[in-house]
C-alpha cells in the first residue's frame, strides 16, 4: 500500500485544456493530459476499496484500483502494463470511453464529491507509456491457423490481437485505405489524435497481423472466397456506417451531409490540413446540425472549426435527454455552439439545389416512450424558420447492408444488428463470429472492444475443438 497521504478533495485534479476560443480555431488535441504531479495527486484519492465497484463497471474489467495504485507510487510502466493485460487500446479508452456511465459512475468518491478521475489517469499510464518506452514486445510463436477479420474498428483491431498473442495468423479485411474504423474516420483529430491510433494499430502489426486495406468483404471479396483462401474461423467487426435520414423534403440538397460523410471528409481525408490534402470543405456562414449524441457534437465541434460563424446543435428533447457525453456538451458550449433543443425540422429549403434554411416546429416532452424518455411532441402552430447555408444529419446509424445482402446464411434483425449467440457471439453462420457495433448498432468503443474480446476466446475454444 502506498506511504503517501491520501487525497481527500471532493473534487478531481482538473486536467489542462486549449481555451475555447483558441481552441475552436484549430484541429489540435482539446484536453492536454495530466502532468506526472497531477497524475500521483489525483491518484491518491483513490481509496482501494475492498469491493472496488469501478472494476465491474468496466466492460474489459481492468484492476482499476492495481493501476492507479502504481501511479500514486510513480511505477508507470506497472500501471500501464496492468491495464494493457485487459485493455489493448488504453490510450484511445482514456479519452474516449464514457466513463462517467461506467467506471466512475459506482466510484466511492462519487458519493460525497467528485469520483476518482479513471478515465484521466489511465489516459497518463497509456501517453507515459508511448513516450517513454519504446520496444515491441516479441511477436508470438505462430501456430499456423488462420482467421480472417472483417472490419478493423476497434471490435476487429481487439480480436485481431487477441487472437495473435494466442498464435493464430489473423488478416484484417478493411473497406477504406486506412485501418481503424470510426476511430480514424468519426471521432475527429482534436478529441482523439490519428498519430495515436496508428501507433495501436502497429503495435498490433509488430505481433504479427495483417491488414489489408481498400478490400470489401460481400464486394471485393465474399466470406465463401475467405473459407476457401484456408481460413478456418472470421470475425465480423463491420459497425454501423449506414447514415440514417429523416425522411423529409429536402434532405438531396447541396451541402445536406449526413454526418458519417461530413466527419469522413474531416478526418480521414483530412480536409482539415486542406490545400496541403486534396479535399477541401466549405459549409458557409450558418450551419445547423440535427442531432444530440456523440456525433453531432462532433459534426457541429468540426464546422465551427472551418469557420462557420454560427453553428447550431437542432435537437427534439430537452438537455436532459442529450444522448452525447456531458464533457463534449460542455466542450461544445463553451466553444460557441447554439443549443437549439426541443426543435425538431420539417422540412430544408433550398434555391436552386442549394440548402437556404430549414423550417422547424418547436416540441414539448410528453409521457415517456419504448426507450423510456419522454416523447418529444410537437406544438401546433409553433413552427419557424432559420436560414442555413449547410445542414448536418446525426440522427443516427445502422449496420450497412452489404454484407448480409450477399449470402442467406448470416441472420440478422430487421433493423440491420447481425443475429449472435449472447454468450459466445456466434453468428448463424458455421464458423463466423461478429460483434461490436454490427450487432448492437452504435454503441461505444469499449463495448465494441468487449465484443472483439469474447468472439476472440470463443474461436479459440472453438478451433482447440476442431483440431
Ligand atoms: P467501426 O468502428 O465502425 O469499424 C468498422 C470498420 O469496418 C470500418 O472501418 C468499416 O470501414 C469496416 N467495414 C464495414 N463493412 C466492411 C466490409 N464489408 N468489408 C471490410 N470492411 C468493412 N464511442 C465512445 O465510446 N466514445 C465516443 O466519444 C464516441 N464518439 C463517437 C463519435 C463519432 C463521430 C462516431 C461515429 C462514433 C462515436 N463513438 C464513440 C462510437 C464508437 O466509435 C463505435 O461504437 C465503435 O467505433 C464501434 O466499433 P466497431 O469496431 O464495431 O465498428
Ligand atoms: Fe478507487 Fe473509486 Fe475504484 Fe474505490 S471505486 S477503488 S475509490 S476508483
Amino acid at each position: 500500500m502506498n506511504k503517501k497521504k491520501r487525497n481527500m478533495s471532493n473534487v478531481k485534479v482538473s486536467m489542462p485544456e486549449q481555451a475555447p476560443d483558441v481552441r475552436n480555431k484549430n484541429f489540435s488535441e482539446v484536453a492536454l493530459g495530466y502532468t506526472e504531479e497531477m497524475a500521483q495527486e489525483e491518484a491518491l484519492r483513490c481509496l482501494h476499496c475492498k469491493n472496488h465497484p469501478c472494476v465491474a463497471k468496466c466492460p474489459v474489467n481492468v484492476d482499476i484500483p492495481a493501476f492507479i495504485e502504481k501511479i500514486a507510487s510513480g511505477d508507470y510502466e506497472d500501471a500501464y502494463q496492468i491495464i494493457a493485460s485487459t485493455n489493448s487500446l488504453p490510450a484511445i479508452c482514456g479519452r474516449v470511453c464514457p466513463q462517467e456511465t461506467q467506471c466512475e459512475s459506482t466510484c466511492i468518491r462519487g458519493i460525497k464529491g467528485e469520483p476518482v478521475a479513471i478515465g484521466r489517469l489511465e489516459r497518463f499510464a497509456a501517453d507515459w507509456h508511448l513516450a517513454n518506452v519504446k520496444e515491441q514486445p516479441p511477436q508470438p510463436k505462430t501456430n499456423g491457423r488462420r482467421v480472417a477479420v472483417i472490419g478493423s474498428g476497434p471490435a476487429g483491431l481487439t480480436c485481431a490481437g487477441d487472437l495473435a498473442k494466442m498464435g493464430y495468423e489473423v488478416t484484417v479485411y478493411e473497406a477504406f485505405h486506412v485501418a481503424g474504423g470510426v476511430l480514424m474516420y468519426g471521432i475527429p483529430e482534436f478529441r482523439l489524435p490519428k498519430k495515436l491510433v496508428q501507433t495501436e494499430i502497429d503495435g498490433l502489426k509488430a505481433l504479427g497481423v495483417e491488414i489489408v486495406c481498400n478490400t470489401v468483404i460481400g464486394l471485393t471479396l465474399s466470406i465463401d472466397d475467405l473459407f476457401e483462401s484456408g481460413y478456418e474461423a472470421i470475425f465480423i467487426g463491420s459497425g454501423a456506417g449506414l447514415p440514417r435520414f429523416m425522411d423529409i423534403p429536402g434532405e438531396n440538397l447541396n451541402q445536406v451531409y449526413s454526418a458519417n460523410e461530413f466527419l469522413t471528409r474531416v478526418n480521414l481525408m483530412q480536409a482539415w490540413r486542406w490545400p496541403e490534402t486534396s479535399t477541401p470543405i466549405n459549409i458557409g456562414k450558418r450551419v445547423a446540425v440535427v442531432g444530440g449524441g456523440n456525433v453531432a457534437m462532433d459534426a457541429a465541434r468540426c464546422a465551427k472549426r472551418f469557420g462557420a460563424e454560427e453553428v447550431m446543435i437542432v435537437y427534439r428533447r430537452s438537455e436532459d435527454e442529450l444522448p452525447a457525453r456531458k464533457e463534449e456538451v460542455e466542450h461544445a458550449k463553451h466553444e460557441g455552439i447554439i443549443f437549439n433543443l426541443l426543435t425538431n425540422p420539417t422540412e430544408i429549403k433550398g434555391c436552386d439545389g442549394w440548402v437556404t434554411g430549414m423550417t422547424c416546429i418547436r416540441m414539448e416532452l410528453g409521457e415517456p416512450d419504448a426507450s423510456g424518455r419522454r416523447r418529444p411532441v410537437p406544438m401546433k402552430g409553433s413552427e419557424f424558420d432559420i436560414e442555413l447555408d449547410t445542414v448536418i444529419m446525426a440522427i443516427g446509424q445502422s449496420p450497412n447492408p452489404l454484407l448480409r445482402n450477399t449470402t442467406d446464411e448470416l441472420k440478422c434483425h430487421s433493423w440491420g444488428g447481425i443475429i449472435v449467440d449472447e454468450e459466445t457471439l456466434a453468428t448463424s453462420m458455421p464458423g463466423v463470429w461478429a460483434g461490436g457495433d454490427a450487432v448492437t448498432g452504435a454503441a461505444t468503443v469499449i463495448l465494441a472492444m468487449g465484443a472483439g474480446k469474447t468472439a476472440a476466446n470463443s474461436i479459440d475454444a472453438y478451433l482447440k475443438d476442431k483440431k
